[in-house]
């Protein structure tokens, strides 16, 4: 299982749900809670959040330029070729 996001093969296809724009990719949300990330501050209305406990999931922080503000984005990892 490999994320096409952190892998450069797609886009992050995060839509802002306040405002509907194009989100930007931040990186994986591990690289942000590192011991020397900075904070960053979150909010948590995505629908999609429900699961971002899934470990299918990479979860990424996304960024609206329009409102400034950060989310988690749960990105579907996708299957190994055999
Ligand atoms: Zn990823
Ligand atoms: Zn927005």
């Amino acid at each position: 299982m490999f994320c096409p996001v952190c892998n450069g093969l797609q886009p992050i296809n995060a839509a802002c749900a306040n405002c509907d724009l194009a989100m930007e990719d931040w990186g994986r949300m591990t690289d942000w809670i590192g011991p020397y990330a900075p904070y960053v501050p979150l909010e948590t209305d995505m629908t999609s959040l429900d699961q971002s406990a899934d470990d299918k999931n990479c979860l990424h922080i996304v960024y609206c330029p329009s409102c400034q503000r950060t989310v988690e984005a749960a990105v579907a990892e996708w299957g190994s070729p055999h």
